[in-house]
């Protein structure tokens, strides 16, 4: 905490990577930390998922940041290791689903074009086992009258694969309180492909890393353009993740994939800047949301 405040500040970057490698810091992160999430410093941020065909927003996917009262804004990889280590991913998973839910219904309130808007909560492989997880989004849907599907969760294919039948009882109950869910990083894991058929799915994510590498690895092409296909042959939706630029979503768009997300579309954004993407012609396409060059 000295070395960043002498350093002048610095900023997430500096913090850390000075903090992993220094034992004091870490007790510093951590006691900083604690009473982080009572304050409300950790919060969404909402990347925006587009429909890759017309350019019109769908929906955002909610990534949780700290903003630090002296260092600004720190990324997940950052903290997320210290929360799991401290027990705080559940509380997070809380505030998260709450946080995004009411900021969803408040959205679709105050601007009618974005009344099928959807947004995504990640769930961390614990908040599975979590108790209170479906009574949680019973409470929060009743609270916010949002529809059935407008509130997304994913998971991973891991930590649905390391108990697949108990992670199918809590999918079901999830659904039937009105949450859609979607298996997030979807390549990456081991998963046989039965569980798709067994387990809840609405939606299929498709790993950034296969994106990334599609237009110059013709493994990685046939890799998109076969979960694409399965996508469409179980009626799942596909999004794809990390997408960079206009000849990354043309590729993912000529192999047929209905929605992408990534930087070349915006990164994940403050409420108010977020609320920019609100307007009635990113909505309906009339004015695509611009991918970058
Ligand atoms: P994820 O769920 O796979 O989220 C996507 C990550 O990719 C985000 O990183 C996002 O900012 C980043 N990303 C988006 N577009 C691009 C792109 O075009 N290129 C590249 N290279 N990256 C892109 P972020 O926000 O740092 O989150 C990292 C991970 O932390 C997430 O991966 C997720 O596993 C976890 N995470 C974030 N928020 C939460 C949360 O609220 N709860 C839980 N349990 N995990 C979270
Ligand atoms: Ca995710
Ligand atoms: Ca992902």
């Amino acid at each position: 905490m000295e070395a960043a405040k002498s350093g002048g500040g610095g900023g997430a970057a500096a913090y850390g990577r000075t903090m992993e490698s220094d034992g004091l810091s870490r007790l510093a992160m951590e006691s900083d930390l604690k009473g982080a999430l009572g304050r409300g410093e950790l919060c969404p941020y909402y990347q925006p998922i587009v429909r890759l065909s017309t350019g019109a927003l769908s929906g955002f996917e909610a990534l949780v940041r700290w903003h630090h009262p002296r260092l600004g804004l720190i990324m997940p990889d950052q903290f997320l290791p210290h929360c799991e280590e401290m027990g705080l991913m559940n509380e997070l998973g809380a505030m998260m689903i709450r946080a995004a839910a009411i900021q969803l219904a408040t959205w679709r309130h105050d601007h009618p074009a974005a009344w099928d808007l959807t947004v995504a909560v990640n769930l961390s492989a614990g908040e599975l086992e979590r108790k209170d997880l479906v009574a949680d989004v019973q409470r929060i849907r009743a609270e916010t009258g949002l529809p059935p599907g407008a509130l997304k969760l994913e998971v991973t294919e891991g930590d649905v694969m390391r108990d697949p039948d108990q992670a199918a009882l809590i999918l079901d109950d999830l659904r039937r309180a009105g949450a859609a869910i979607a298996l997030d990083d979807f390549g990456t894991g081991f998963s046989s492909l039965s569980y798709l058929t067994r387990l809840p799915f609405d939606t299929l994510k498709i790993d950034r890393y296969f994106v990334r590498t599609m237009a110059t690895n013709e493994g990685s092409a046939k890799i998109v353009s076969s979960i694409v296909k399965l996508g469409q042959d179980l009626s799942l939706e596909v999004v794809a993740e990390g997408i960079e630029n206009a000849q990354m979503a043309q590729l993912l768009l000529s192999v047929g994939c209905d929605y992408g997300q990534g930087f070349g579309y915006g990164p994940a954004l403050s409420p108010q800047e977020a609320e920019v993407y609100l307007n009635e012609s990113y909505l309906d396409g009339t004015a695509p949301v611009k991918v970058r060059a």
